[in-house]
């Protein structure tokens, strides 16, 4: 499998009048063709900023990239020519957001912005492109499609517009999606759709995709990977089977036991305490140690790094997990004690 993208210890500084913030603070992450890497943290956590960096799209000022290499099929984005950069950008790598109502061109019929882009990257003429623009709404299930295609954005509903997106997207078939908060503001059988339209193209495409989430019933059935992130870091990642059966970090199981589930009716759901820090005062050590269950002495003044979970630990995938925990043992041991 070739590897399409690779994030290497990246940062990411905001100025403010308060300070300066440390919005990402050394991320690396890696996506190959047809594999879908699922990024997951609370708002705040340095997600959404981190695929801006990637994209070339972060707001700068006041964001600054501060260190750390985006390759992309081998070549560093962050040291190419704004050119080439844009070239990439427009054919091989594209970007889903989470609100298309602002991300579509309001005045302008979904049909035409579509074909907009076969006209302009592939020299289609308008009837070709039009024709094509067509299909692609079939393909991403808009009922109706060669109808619709005279409608404007407000005109569909959400679910119908964040298939437009995925639509726009992948028209000149990337070999990368970044998919940002892509059925945020759906209910939750819309999502459902959605989530299915865009991982039928994926595999259909043998795309990259990199979904970022606060959601982890969103992951579950489309990710391959997982990267956890807290306080503009990684805390941990792992397939995604592991991370669901046994997560090595306490931040992560939070996040699983808060889900409710069918079989805990009636159950107090868990919260994890406290609020996520603010990035002009990070804690000292483990920036996740005044939310957690599990903290000792050695969490406030240590910063964990991210240990290999070993196959030896019984995780069952070698070399494939990370957890930024000194703890991260002690974890799996106590998942498993109460599994037994
Ligand atoms: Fe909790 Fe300590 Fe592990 Fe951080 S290092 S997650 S505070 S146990």
């Amino acid at each position: 499998m070739s590897r399409l993208l690779e994030v290497c210890d990246l940062r990411v500084e905001f100025r403010t009048r308060d300070g300066v913030a440390e919005a990402v603070g050394g991320v690396s992450y890696a996506v190959d063709a047809g594999q879908t890497l699922a990024v997951l943290g609370e708002s705040g956590s340095g997600k959404s900023v981190t695929a801006q960096a990637v994209m070339g799209i972060l707001d700068s000022p006041p964001g600054r990239i501060t260190g750390g290499q985006v390759l992309f099929q081998g070549r560093d984005l962050l040291t190419m020519g704004a050119e080439e950069r844009r070239r990439i950008r427009g054919a091989a790598m594209a970007m889903i957001f989470q609100d298309a109502l602002s991300a579509l061109n309001p005045v302008v019929p979904v049909g035409a912005q579509l074909a907009e882009m076969y006209e302009v990257h592939r020299g289609m003429s308008r009837k070709d492109a039009r024709r094509r623009a067509v299909e692609l709404m079939e393909r991403v299930r808009i009922p109706a499609a060669a109808q619709r295609a005279g409608d404007h954005p407000h005109q569909f509903s959400g679910g119908m517009r964040q298939r437009i997106m995925i639509a726009m997207a992948m028209a000149l078939e990337p070999d990368l999606i970044i998919a940002d908060e892509p059925t945020t503001a759906l209910d939750v059988t819309v999502q459902a759709q959605v989530m299915e339209v865009l991982a039928e193209l994926r595999r259909e495409y043998a795309m990259g995709l990199v979904l970022i989430t606060h959601d982890l019933g969103v992951v579950a059935d489309v990710a391959d990977t997982i990267a956890v992130m807290y306080a503009g870091r990684i805390v941990e990642t792992a397939p995604v089977r592991d991370l669901y059966r046994r997560p090595a970090h306490p931040y992560t199981r939070g996040l699983l036991d808060s889900v409710p589930r069918v079989d805990h009716r009636g159950e107090r759901l868990y919260a994890i305490k406290g609020a996520p820090p603010n990035p002009l005062a990070l804690p000292s050590g483990c920036p996740f140690h005044p939310r957690c269950p599990r903290a000792q002495e050695v969490c406030r003044v240590e910063r964990p790094p991210l240990y290999e979970v070993t196959a030896a630990a019984g995780t069952g995938s070698p070399g494939a997990r990370t957890s930024a925990c000194h703890f991260w043992k002690d974890e799996l041991d106590a998942l498993d004690a109460v599994n037994a």
